[in-house]
Order: C-alpha cells, then structure tokens, then sequence
C-alpha cells in the first residue's frame, strides 16, 4: 500500500499541493517504479526525490554531477529538517556521514558519479535500505547531450546491484535523442518517462544581432527594473561588462570560476539579497541558485546551444512575473562555434552541428521563438505565442537573394581575402587606393550595388551568410567561401532577410516631442 504523500508535502515541505507533474512523479516513485523526470528549471524537481525520502523507509542516493549544487541542495534540504548529507572529498565529516547512513539515520546521501560508480560506495549501500536512486542532471549519461560525463556511464552496475530500489532519473534538458539514450542507459522504461509542459508563458524572448553590445544591454537595464544576469562568454568580459554596466547606476558584480573563492561566494550572495542588481557571470553562474525574482537574462554572445539557452534563460521569472530574456547574437560567433565542433571527436561532431542548425534557425526566424523552443523539446505550441519579439513586433522578410550573389561574386573575384568592409566598397563602388593598387576598380563587380537599398542589406546579407556557412572568415577576417555557397550561387537557394522594425530609441530627458 503506497504512502500518501500529501501530509508529508504539507508538514515538511510546507506546499499547499503538488505543481504540474510532481504528483505523477512522486506517485511511480512511492509505487517502486522506474522513472524518467523531464522537468523545466523551476518546476521543482529537487521535491519529487525529497519527498520521497521522507516518506519512504530507508535512505534516497542523489547522484549529482557538482559539489557546489550538492551543497546548495544540502543547505535547502537541512533547513526543512529533511536528514541529509553529501559524501564528496571536500566533505570532513565523511565518517560521521558513513556512520549515520549505517544507522538509517539519513533521508538523502548526495554523491558524485565518480564515487557512485566504484566499489567500495556499493558495499556500503549494502549495509543499510536503500529507498531510492536519484540521477540528477541525467542528460549527464547521454554522448548525444550537451554535458556528456563518462562516469554517468557507469552508474548502471550499481543501480542493477540493487534491482529492488526504484531509480529516478531528473534533467531540466533533453531533446528526444537525450531522453531515448537516458531511458536506454539507466534501464527505464518507456512508460516510465513523464515530460512536464516546458513553456515559460512569463518570460519574453528577444534575440538581436549584436551591434554595440554594452549599448545594447545598457539600453536593456534602462527598461527593465530589478535583478538580472548578464551571460558572458569569457571570464575578462564578464569584469569588463559589470564595470561598463555600472554606469547605468546599477549595482553590479562579475562572477566566474576564477575569482577567488570569497569574492565569488560574496558577490553571488549579494545577488541573491539584492532587488535591482546585475550579475555579469559566465554560464558558471545559476545552476542551483534560487532566485525566483530574475527579471532579465541577457546573452552577451550565441549561447552553446538551445538547451544550454532555455537552462539560462529559464532562470528569470520563476515567480512567475513577467521577465525578458535577451540575446545578442554576431555572426562571428556561429564562425567560432563551427571551428570549435571541427575540434571534437569525429563521433560528436554530427550531433554537435545539428545542435548548432537548431541555434540558428531560433536566431534567423522571423516566427515565434517560443514555438521554436517549445517544438525543440517537443512540445505543441501556437503558432503565435504573443510574447516574444517577432510575435509582438513581426518583421518584414524581405528577398535578398540578389545581393547575396553579389555579394559572393565580389568575394571570389578578389580572391577570398578581404574583410566584410573592403567587399562592402567594391560592391558600392568606392575608390580607394587599396582598390586601385589591387586592380579591383576594372572588375565587373566594382559598383554593382550603386543603390541605397541594396546597400543597406549589404551588412546584414554578409552576416546571414556567415550564419549560413556560405561564408567563413580566416583568422584575419579575409572572407572565403563555405560549403553553403555553392546552393545559394547554382542552385537558386534564397536569402532572405528580416528587417527588425525599428524600435524606438529610448529618449532620456528633455528633448522628445
Ligand atoms: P528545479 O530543480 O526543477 O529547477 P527546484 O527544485 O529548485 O526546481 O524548485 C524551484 C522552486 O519551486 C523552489 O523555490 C521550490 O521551493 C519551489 N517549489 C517546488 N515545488 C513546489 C510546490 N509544489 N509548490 C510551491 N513551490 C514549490
Ligand atoms: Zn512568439
């Protein structure tokens, strides 16, 4: 006779009920089944293995992949007065943690996949009941995913060591392949997964190309009242952001892996205490933070990929008050994240540059991005969600297919070493003496694009270009073809561009009529 979790929800945990899934969740988890929790950040999902160790007889095994998120969890945990520890090599008070599992004395023991996989961490979950197995940040185990780690390969032995333990299997993150490959290596089955609904109705989505990006996100902070992350790429970049940012008036502080230690646990407390302040973090920032009060995440740069960016993003609003995400994109990064798959493993890299596809469709769509997000993940979505840009703003798409070939033209006849601005003054047909000296000035292509129209789409022809993989740039900017060329010269391949409508810049002061 299963528990009835309800009391235990309202006594520990102080919750008036269950949200969205949790109540499937814990319900096959109190039956003894095996499950795969798909949940969104914020959903809850730390509950749905909680509870169970509360309710049930014996102690739940979290395994989870960072000791800081141990720790937090462990903090969140004790101050409900659930009896929880974490065994990690940091931990030392590993005896004593040792002792009480013995004893029965502990409802959730936290451990890193490298501990959970060996030996000695299987004889001594032998010598006490075991209620449950929780896989924390699951997609962990998946090659396909975006967080390989090979020691969540080596979870299955331990957890068939034990078949009559129930295992629960929780990512915020996972496309289909993610979640087959989760089900697949950790032993669930099929029935045994459950999706929870992964729309962020609250949170408004924007995406821009970059076009001075400190202006841009200054222009943000003026807009949007209250705290926010800023997501920079490098660890200098975030120093330099949350110095130009402090202008605004804002309070500010930066937040990477290497900051000294102090300094890092300090400002992300300020953060959480803080009502109007902006962390400029890199995507170290935000895994086990609970902040509900976000009210903006911006992207500095092209996230790693959409799941790494629906992760980041969905840490504004989780109080379910409106919050924008904001991302700045440039061309230049889709150009780095390209060579970075030529890096990887042969086998990744199929998977990799899929991933990369998806990232520029939800860059370059003049449509609904929440349906591209929602679709990505699997979810039914309207084709107009009312809340994101291209929804609330829609774009013009415009054919500019024909400077695109001009644009291609002028590279290949200069011979694919210039930069997107020299091309720009062939194209238009200006006399310098670089394009005098090159002999470039007798080309069929030098002034083929004389009109205003069609210069206006130059810039943004070559970017759409570069995001394509038409186009790539070497290390010193020279322009020279890509793979994608070939369609767009021979094969009647459109471009087509969309032209953002212009928002009104924000006038401060006097001065507006
Ligand atoms: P996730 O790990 O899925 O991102 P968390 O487990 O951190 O989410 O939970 C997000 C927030 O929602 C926490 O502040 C948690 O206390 C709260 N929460 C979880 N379950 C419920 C519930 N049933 N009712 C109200 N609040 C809840
Ligand atoms: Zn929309």
């Amino acid at each position: 006779m299963p528990v009835d979790p309800l009391p235990v929800l309202q006594s520990t945990f102080g919750f008036p009920g269950f949200r969205g899934v949790q109540a499937d969740v814990v319900h096959r988890v109190l039956a003894g089944e095996n499950t795969l929790a798909v949940m969104p950040t914020g959903a809850g999902k730390s509950l749905c293995y909680q509870l169970p160790s509360v309710a049930l007889e014996g102690t739940c095994v979290v395994v989870s992949p960072l000791i800081a998120l141990m720790h937090d969890q462990l903090r969140a945990a004790s101050a409900i007065g659930i009896r929880a520890a974490t065994l990690t090599s940091v931990d030392i008070d590993q005896m004593e943690t040792i002792k009480r599992f013995r004893r029965g004395e502990l409802d959730l023991l936290y451990v890193a996949p490298e501990r959970a996989s060996g030996g000695a961490f299987r004889d001594l979950l032998s010598q006490a009941k075991l209620a449950l197995f929780a896989i924390d940040e699951a997609h962990c185990v998946s090659e396909w995913g975006h967080d390989f780690r090979p020691d969540y390969r080596l979870l299955r032995p331990l957890l068939d060591h034990f078949p009559d333990v129930p295992r629960l299997a929780l990512t915020a993150t996972a496309d289909e392949h993610t979640r087959a490959d989760i089900l697949d290596q950790l032993g669930i089955p099929r029935e045994g997964m459950i999706v929870a609904g992964f729309d962020r109705p609250n949170i408004q989505y924007r995406i821009s190309p970059k076009d001075n990006t400190t202006r841009q996100i200054t222009d943000l902070i003026a807009e949007t009242p209250g705290a926010g992350i800023v997501y920079v790429q490098s660890r200098a970049g975030t120093e330099k952001m949350a110095e130009a940012l402090a202008k605004t008036g804002r309070p500010t502080r930066a937040y990477h892996a290497g900051l000294d230690p102090h300094v890092r646990a300090r400002n992300q407390a300020d953060f959480v205490a803080s009502e109007d302040m902006v962390i400029c973090a890199t995507v170290a920032f935000g895994m086990g933070i609970d902040k509900p009060d976000v009210r903006f995440v911006a992207h500095a740069g092209l996230p790693k990929s959409i799941e790494a960016y629906y992760q980041e993003t969905g840490r504004a609003g989780r109080d379910g008050d409106p919050a924008v995400a904001h991302m700045f994109w440039g061309a230049e990064d889709f150009a780095k994240a390209r060579q970075r798959i030529g890096e990887v493993e042969p086998a990744r890299q199929a998977g990799e540059r899929t991933r990369l596809t998806a990232l520029g469709a939800l860059v370059e769509t003049p449509g609904c991005r929440r349906r591209i997000l929602l679709k990505h993940f699997g979810d039914d979505a309207p084709e107009n969600c009312g809340n994101c840009d291209n929804c609330l703003n829609p774009p013009a798409a415009i054919d500019a297919t024909e400077v695109a070939r001009k644009f291609l033209s002028a590279v290949f006849r200069t011979g694919q070493s210039f930069g997107i601005g020299y091309i720009e003054q062939v194209l238009t047909g200006v006399s310098s003496e670089r394009s005098l000296m090159n002999g470039h000035e007798a080309l069929g292509v030098f002034g083929i694009a004389p009109s205003a129209e069609e210069q206006a789409l130059i810039k943004p022809v070559a970017r759409a270009l570069l995001l394509r993989d038409a186009l790539r740039a070497n290390d010193f900017g020279g322009l020279e073809f890509g793979p994608g060329a070939r369609a767009i010269l021979k094969e009647n391949e459109t471009v087509s561009l969309i032209v953002p409508p212009k928002r009104e810049r924000r006038t401060r002061g006097r001065g507006s009529s």
